[in-house]
């Protein structure tokens, strides 16, 4: 059973304008397809994270509810339609991510570019952070990004080494690590994010470690929160974190050296994104 402290409702009514907009526009978002259970509050005040490249992964992450199987090809007309519903929404902080597209040649990497292209010639003021797959840490993918100049570049660890077997099957950590390390190296202007949920069995060194790792590697913001099983057949929660400890998390991350932390059992990697900054 879950802990009290968790324990968030969702209201349908509140995403209704939101859903509606986005099924009219043809535009996913993670916030529906990884079932986020921030959906009503974000959706209420306008927020979310749009999902580029369909709401097909390659990957088969044991945690993530996001569909996998064979993806399909890109909409070419899907970064025009993201751009105009950044407007229609009153986005002054977007946040876009993508399912992992190890089937493209450029794993991806365009969309991406033209998305923030496409934004950006409608309104240059709005902030973009996008928060990317690993792009098989591909040296020439990283640099078409960083020369698009997003004002956030976000690549989630998700969990501790230890775990990527079972959880991050297909990913790897060291390679999570080196694509911030050749982002730092190419783009040191941008600054660099990542995510971690807990409760998947990660012991508190091991968490610590992590936050070592990634600040070497050059990351400056970090979020922190709970793990929830999309459902049965995904991997198992572990353990509820209590607030308190994530709170303790939060300053060993700012004692280990990043610039900014959300750390609580119900932030999410976009959760309140503009805060960041
Ligand atoms: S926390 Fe992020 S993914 Fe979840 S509903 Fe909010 S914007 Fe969407």
């Amino acid at each position: 059973m879950k802990p009290v402290w968790l324990n968030k409702k969702i209201s349908l009514n509140d995403c209704a304008e939101v859903k509606a907009i986005l099924k009219r526009r043809g535009l996913n978002t993670v916030c529906q397809e990884a079932q986020c259970p921030n959906i009503g509050e974000c959706f209420l005040k306008k927020q979310a994270t749009f999902l580029i490249l369909g709401e097909i992964c390659t990957r088969s992450c044991s945690f993530c509810g996001i569909k996998k199987g064979a993806a399909l090809a890109p909409d070419p007309d899907e970064p025009q339609r993201i751009a105009d519903c950044v407007i229609e929404l009153g986005l002054k902080h977007v946040v876009i991510t993508s399912v992992t597209r190890d089937d493209l040649v450029d794993y991806g990497v365009g969309a991406f570019v033209e998305t923030i292209k496409a934004i950006r010639q409608v309104d240059d003021k709005v902030r973009i952070e996008v928060l990317i797959p690993d792009f098989k840490a591909d040296l020439e993918s990283l640099s078409l990004l960083a020369e698009s100049r997003p004002n956030i570049i976000a690549h989630n660890v998700e969990t501790v080494p230890r775990l990527y077997k079972e959880v991050r099957k297909g990913a790897a950590y060291e390679r999570s690590l080196q694509v911030f390390k050749i982002l730092k190296g190419i783009a040191s202007s941008i600054p660099l994010k990542s995510g971690l949920m807990l409760g998947l069995g990660e012991d508190e060194d091991e968490v610590y470690q992590v936050f070592d790792d990634l600040v070497k590697a050059g990351c400056v913001y970090l979020s922190i929160g709970q793990y929830l099983a999309p459902s049965n057949s995904h991997f198992p929660v572990e353990e509820y974190i209590p607030p308190e400890v994530f709170e303790r998390y939060r300053q060993k991350a700012l004692s280990a050296g990043f610039r900014f932390v959300k750390s609580a059992p119900y932030v999410r990697s976009s959760y309140m994104a503009h805060e960041y900054c």
